[in-house]
């Protein structure tokens, strides 16, 4: 299980999520048997979307983020609830790259940094709320920190991070959240600064066995933070084979129709958890007849 923290400060100007997502990570280690890189992405993008789909509002919104930065990753794909549990897929999981000088993994690389950071949030309103902005870095945190600075004008500080270990699952995984609530508090700035100075790297503090309590009142140090609420979350598919008929139905009668001709079975794999529904000629036959009648 995963775990956010959310926290205020004493005047209600700014609020800090911090998550320990090492159990999300490793969940994407073991279903999409990514590369460490491809780890490292995908545990930055779950962690990021998991803090922002906790604050949604209402039991039935979603929110999906979606980056392609023209790199070798392809398109990577978040989707959370409204509690922060998210599933997550990229076009391709497959790819090794040589460490960057510093010795970290080569996240820009694999994402690339030529492309859009995509934001869509349904509501439960007839049309979701879509929004884009340019790729900046391709680390994936500072991708989400100009996201909130030109499509929402809220100033936020955004740290992510996942550590994977030799044998390619994860050690620890995390990020944090800093976000200036309307009205602004000019005077809050400047203690937010000193605190991400003086905070480290978020896998660092994880591995120092901190919890995400302490990180997100570390994040509002001198500000007389409070935790507001703290719960758990996780890796979470909630495809069914009900679901898959739909995505089927979606196809169109042609192409299904095709589909239950051409072969005796057809398989449809889920891009989020691997799982794989299998849907004879005659099962296909049936849905489409259904399909017609509904
Ligand atoms: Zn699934």
């Amino acid at each position: 299980m995963g775990k956010i923290v959310r926290a205020l400060s004493a005047d209600g100007s700014v609020l800090c999520s911090a998550i320990d997502s090492s159990d999300i990570a490793n969940e994407i280690f073991r279903l999409h048997k990514t590369t460490p890189v491809a780890t490292a992405a995908l545990g930055r993008l779950a962690t990021a979307g998991s803090i922002m789909g906790a604050m949604l509002k209402a039991e039935d919104d979603r929110l999906t983020l979606r980056v392609n930065g023209n790199g070798p990753a392809g398109n990577i794909v978040v989707a959370a609830d409204y509690m922060g549990n998210v599933k997550c897929y990229a076009d391709n999981v497959n790819v090794d790259l040589p460490l960057k000088p510093n010795g970290k993994l080569d996240v820009s690389g694999y994402v690339g940094t030529d492309g859009f950071l995509g934001v869509i949030k349904d509501l439960g309103l007839k049309e979701p709320y879509a929004t884009q902005v340019p790729i900046v870095s391709g680390e994936i945190a500072e991708d989400i920190t100009s996201y909130y600075a030109i499509s929402e004008q809220i100033p936020t500080v955004c740290a992510l991070g996942v550590l994977v270990d030799r044998d390619w699952t994860v050690k620890h995984a995390g990020g944090y959240l800093i976000q200036l609530v309307p009205p602004i508090n000019e005077k809050a700035i400047d203690f937010i600064e000193n605190n991400i100075k003086s905070m480290q790297s978020i896998t660092e503090m994880l591995s120092q066995g901190k919890a995400p309590e302490q990180i997100a009142l570390m994040g509002l140090e001198g500000l007389d933070g409070e935790v507001l609420d703290s719960w758990e979350c996780q890796y979470y598919c909630n495809c069914s084979r009900e679901r898959t008929e739909q995505i089927l139905l979606s196809l169109g009668h042609d192409e299904l129709k095709r589909l239950a001709e051409e072969q005796d079975e057809t398989e449809v794999c889920c891009h989020f958890c691997d799982k794989k529904y299998s849907f004879t000629s005659a099962e296909l036959k049936k849905l489409l007849e259904e399909g017609e009648r509904g």
